[in-house]
């Protein structure tokens, strides 16, 4: 089979950039989006969020994209209208840059034109690093709607029963308040001195840990699981940790991170920082072909970096960033280059926070991150070189997140630091 465009991977990226080249009049049978996943692209973030849920569940097609920034719904359907052929449930195994082509593991040949790499990240898996009992039963990791659909099933198979998380990243930390409010027995495992470790400052974590502890969460921190107990039928029954404990387990989610799937394109395409590198346009440095999402590496204009980024909002932006600039270059029109501005957010329990900009240089913890407290509204700023340069919130309005991602694109000075903590929301209300 032949396509002028031809999208590689069908997650969120693959989604958003479909709806693009519908925005800029792709004709009926140009563009195909071939996916390992049997369903069309979805929001993934609902995958640990709502999807897990015993109430108010989400589920398919409620998520497809692109309703998590606030859009259109594309249904299959939508794709059999605009003559978009959803290549779904295969896997490409072998890709051929050279000639353009792309084979899969049921032997078949897709060529293209023009190339959008958007094959995202996998998992790191327990087994990778040899932890013994790593592949028992239950034991469980979180990328696609298949691996979810699975934790649903053993979530209603072993109903209250003990669970324990592996990683305190945002998937450890989303997955244990989804397994409290299923009414499991959690434990949540991480060798850091404190959560989400990447992003959070100690003053953050000691709000979420908390709260979490409150809400039932046994957290353990400083020691990793370096084993795993089974019964007779190859189920995980207990998890051995490197301090000596053991903890009872009927189901074990493991979140320790992601890699970038660039495996297919090793030695063909340049590489910078564990992902495809690219250009303002994510055009990588084979012509026709471009990458965006979690695989691409590129030019962050706001910091004169370059960097990658494992983001649903990237996602999005880099997608339609890129069929922009197919279309432009079509033309030969000029487009502006990709500006952005780094942002994530994690909800869980009734909580949710929202970041923007970088979280680098000092920090000044701001608002009442009292866990117990009604009202409870906190965040941080970085400072560095005298400006703001990133900005979280827990519990901001829409109003109040606006001004904290205004805050961290303008990166206003601060002269004093006790003066910004006092101010705190304040500071970023005025800018
Ligand atoms: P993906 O959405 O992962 O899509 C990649 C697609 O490529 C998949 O369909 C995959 O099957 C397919 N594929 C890969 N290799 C092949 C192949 N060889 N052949 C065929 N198909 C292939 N980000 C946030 O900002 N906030 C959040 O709250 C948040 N929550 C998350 C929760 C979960 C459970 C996960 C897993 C991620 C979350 N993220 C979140 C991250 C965000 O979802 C990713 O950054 C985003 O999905 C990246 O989009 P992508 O299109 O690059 O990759």
């Amino acid at each position: 089979m032949a396509f002028k465009y031809v999208i590689l991977g069908g997650g969120v990226a693959a989604g958003y950039a479909a709806r693009e080249f519908a925005n800029q009049g792709v004709k009926p049978g140009e563009l195909a989006i071939i996916s390992k996943e049997a369903v069309a692209p979805y929001e993934r973030p609902a995958l640990s969020k709502a999807y897990l849920f015993p109430e108010g569940t989400a589920r398919l097609p409620g998520f497809h994209v692109c309703v998590g920034s606030g859009g259109e719904r594309l249904l299959p359907e939508w794709y059999t209208e605009k003559g978009i052929s959803l290549i779904l449930s295969t896997e490409i195994v072998k890709a051929d840059l050279a000639s353009k082509t792309l084979i899969s593991a049921a032997g078949e040949t897709y060529k293209y034109q023009t190339l959008i790499i958007a094959t995202g990240s996998t998992v790191i898996r327990l087994p990778d690093f040899g932890v013994q009992g790593a592949d028992a039963k239950n034991i469980f990791y979180l990328r696609e709607i298949d691996e979810a659909d699975k934790l649903v099933e053993a979530i209603k198979a072993k109903k209250n029963g003990k669970a324990v998380v592996v990683g305190g990243g945002y998937i450890g930390l989303e997955l244990s308040a989804a397994l409290r409010i299923n009414n499991f027995d959690v434990s949540m495992v991480f060798p850091e001195p404190w959560c989400m470790p990447r992003l959070f400052t100690a003053g953050i974590a000691a709000f979420y840990e908390s709260y979490y502890a409150n809400k039932g969460v046994n957290i353990i921190k400083g020691t990793v699981a370096v084993g795993f107990g089974t019964n007779g039928k190859g189920e995980v029954t207990d998890v051995k940790l490197k301090d000596g404990r053991v903890l009872e387990a009927d189901i074990v989610v493991v979140g320790v991170g992601g890699k970038p799937l660039t495996t297919l394109f090793k030695g063909q395409i340049e590489e910078e920082k564990g992902g495809i590198k690219t250009d303002s346009f994510f055009k990588t440095s084979v012509p026709d072909v471009y990458a965006v999402g979690d695989v691409a590496t590129f030019p962050m204009k706001l910091y004169d970096e370059i960097r990658r980024v494992e983001h649903v909002d990237h996602a999005r932006k880099s997608a339609e960033q890129a069929v922009k600039a197919i279309f432009a270059s079509e033309h030969g029109k000029p487009i502006s280059e990709y500006d952005y501005l780094p942002y994530f957010y994690s909800r869980s329990f009734d909580l949710s926070w929202q970041f923007y900009g970088d979280n680098v240089g000092e920090t000044v913890l701001f608002g009442d991150s009292q866990p117990t407290s009604p009202t409870h509204k906190f965040g941080s700023y970085w400072i560095k070189d005298g400006k703001v340069v990133g900005a979280f919130l827990e519990s901001g309005t829409p109003e109040e997140n606006k001004a904290i991602a205004k805050v961290a694109r303008v990166q206003p000075p601060v002269e004093s630091l006790d003066q910004l903590a006092t101010e705190g929301l304040t500071f970023a209300s005025k800018i």
